[in-house]
This record gives structure tokens, C-alpha cells and sequence, in this order.
């Protein structure tokens, strides 16, 4: 029994390959593989996306490959997902995000995943003398649905369920062989730099620009953007507790900040956090939001300044997929016609 369009409610949606090799490791299943015959999918006309369908759970789950990131690529991906699949009831943007250290509520580490309960569109507004005032500060919830599932699962008996769960997918092996899964980079590689300290030349005589960028105020040269904090000598950190169990990530609920942009600007980030309460930024969620119920779940990668790189992007990747199943297992679907394709051994 092949499945049909009409049997999927869940959708994810991705940008990077990082976060799509991520999402698939948590499958329990590939419904292209499975099935007799297995499922092959017949997209609507003009439906440029790209799929994979999956089990997680007792879901059957179709995943579009963005071939872009950003919001109008996303919103383009999830207009194509609605016209094929008119069943979606709920679509996840998973992958990696950036951190707001400075924020009200959590004490955010890399590798933490957040869970959207808002999101701020903040690069569409106007622009002022002291930044941009976005249209919407407020932000938009999800529907009574979301909310709803929202409210259950920050619940103390869902959430440390929830947390037991998605520690257990992140420990399970690869099931490509050989390969082992992103591991957590290291406490020693998890450096909140003081927002005013920039990702420049520190030391007199190594810049080309002739030492126009050694200064704490100075604009950075070009050339130290491509630099990493350990060449180019940046140092002054913020003094935290280190995690006891660091190998452990922890979720967020909260705020989250979206545009077509990344944030590598330690000063607005941290006016951002102040103003519209954000814990964390990306550049997919606003564009899936108003086209399909959707939850933001994704692994903090960098602290949305200028020393990012990318070298936190598969382990974030990997957290935020498995709180992801985490976060899916429980939700029940709308059942008007199930069709379930046993997957063997599982
Ligand atoms: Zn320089
Ligand atoms: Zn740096």
C-alpha cells in the first residue's frame, strides 16, 4: 500500500544541508524505501521543492530541501509544500540559530535548543536614527492549536519527558555506516565574548591595514573577518559557570527573532534581546509562519556576533533535531484515514 499526498500532517523545513543530514538522522525510517510499493510522491504542478518522506513515531513526515536559506525562499518552499500536500496541519523550521546570551529569562550555551513560542519579524519596519522599529515589535503567536501543545509540553512532567528523550536520540549511533554523529565541540570552545571586545587585530604591527584596526573602538579590517578569534588574538571573555553536564544540552522556550540577515553585531543583538525580549535569531521562520502553523526549533551555533563561525553548526544541527523528534513524538495527529507502512525493526 503506497501512501498519498493526503497522508502527511507534518512537514520540516530546512535550508542547510547540515540541518536536512541532521533531521534525517532521527528518521526512524525512509518511506522511499519502505512500503509495497514504496511511497512515491506526485508533486503539484509548478512545485519546485525538493522532498524526502520519513517516519518518526507514528508520523509520516515530509522534509523540503530549501535550496537557499532565508524568508523568501522559505515562504516560497512553504506556499509549494501547501499546494502539494493540502493535509499539513503543522511544519517545523529546524536546523541552527543564533544565541541571545543576554536575555531575561535563560543562560543560553551553544549546542542549547530553542522552541518557539513568537516570533518577531525585526528586519521589516522603519528605519530610525537608533535602528530599525520593527512593524510588528510584538510579534506573532501561533494558533490555540500551537499554543495549546505549547502549554503541555513546558508542563514539568512533559518537559523533563521531553528532555529524557531527545538526550537519549542525541546518544543513539549513526545508521550510516562508520560514520559517528557531531559531537559536542568542547566547553573550551564555548567563548561568550564581552559584547564591546571585537573580532579584530588586537596586537600592533599584524594588520595590513597599518594598525588602523588594533584599537578597541577601530573598525575592523576586512582581512580579520576571515580570521578566527585564536589568529587574530581576541580574549576578553565573559566569566559563566560552566554547565555541569555540558553534553547535555538544555531547551528554550521563548521569543524568536527572524530576518534576512546574519547577525554578527554584538551591540544590536544586545538591543534586540532588550527591546522585543528575543532569545534567540534566525532567517527562515518568517517566512513559513503565516503560510502554515509553525514551530522554530533550532540549536544555538553562535552567539550572533562578530567572532561566529561554523564550527558549532552539525552538533546544534544534531540537538535541535533530536529535541525536534522529542518535541513530535507526543503530538497526536487528525486521523481521518490512517495508513501506517511498517517500517522492519522498527
Ligand atoms: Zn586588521
Ligand atoms: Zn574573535
Amino acid at each position: 500500500m503506497a501512501l498519498s499526498v493526503h497522508d502527511f500532517q507534518i512537514a520540516i523545513i530546512c535550508a542547510l544541508k547540515v540541518e536536512c543530514d541532521a533531521v534525517q538522522a532521527v528518521f526512524d525510517g525512509f518511506l522511499e524505501e519502505h512500503g509495497d510499493p514504496p511511497t512515491m510522491i506526485r508533486k503539484a504542478q509548478w512545485d519546485t521543492n525538493v522532498y524526502t518522506t520519513g517516519k518518526i513515531g507514528h508520523h509520516n513526515v515530509v522534509l523540503a530541501h530549501m535550496a537557499n536559506y532565508g524568508i523568501g525562499n522559505s515562504a516560497g518552499v512553504a506556499a509549494n509544500l501547501r499546494h502539494t500536500f493540502p493535509d499539513i496541519r503543522v511544519a517545523f523550521v529546524v536546523g541552527v540559530c543564533g544565541g541571545m546570551p543576554k536575555n531575561k529569562t535563560a543562560d543560553i550555551m551553544l549546542g542549547d535548543v530553542i522552541i518557539s513560542t513568537e516570533m518577531v519579524e525585526y528586519g521589516l519596519g522603519r528605519q530610525m536614527t537608533h535602528g530599525l522599529r520593527p512593524t510588528n515589535p510584538l510579534g506573532s503567536r501561533p494558533n490555540t492549536e500551537l499554543r495549546g501543545y505549547l502549554n503541555k509540553m513546558q508542563g514539568q512532567w512533559d518537559m523533563f519527558r521531553l528532555q529524557e528523550r531527545a538526550i537519549k536520540y542525541l546518544a543513539s549511533p549513526s545508521l550510516i555506516p562508520g560514520q559517528t554523529k557531531p559531537e559536542h565541540p568542547g566547553m573550551d570552545k564555548d567563548n561568550l565574548f564581552v559584547s564591546t571586545h571585537r573580532h579584530k587585530h588586537h596586537e600592533k604591527g599584524v594588520c595590513e591595514s597599518r594598525d588602523k584596526c588594533v584599537h578597541d573602538n577601530d573598525i575592523p579590517c576586512v582581512a580579520s573577518e576571515t580570521l578566527d578569534c585564536a589568529t587574530l588574538g581576541c580574549h576578553e571573555l565573559v566569566n559563566r559557570q560552566p554547565r555541569e553536564f555540558p553534553t547535555q544540552p538544555q531547551v528554550h522556550f521563548g521569543k524568536f527573532g527572524s530576518a534576512d540577515k546574519v547577525m554578527k553585531s554584538s551591540t544590536e543583538r544586545d538591543r534586540l534581546a532588550r527591546e522585543y525580549s528575543l532569545i534567540a535569531l534566525e532567517m527562515e521562520g518568517a517566512g513559513v509562519w503565516e503560510k502554515i502553523p509553525c514551530f522554530i526549533i533550532k540549536g544555538v551555533c553562535n552567539y550572533s556576533d562578530s567572532h561566529n563561525n561554523k564550527n558549532w553548526q552539525p552538533y546544534a544541527a544534531a540537538t535541535a533535531a533530536s529535541y525536534f523528534k522529542a518535541f513530535l513524538v507526543p503530538w497526536r495527529e487528525v486521523i481521518i484515514n490512517p495508513k501506517i507502512v511498517e517500517i522492519p525493526g522498527k
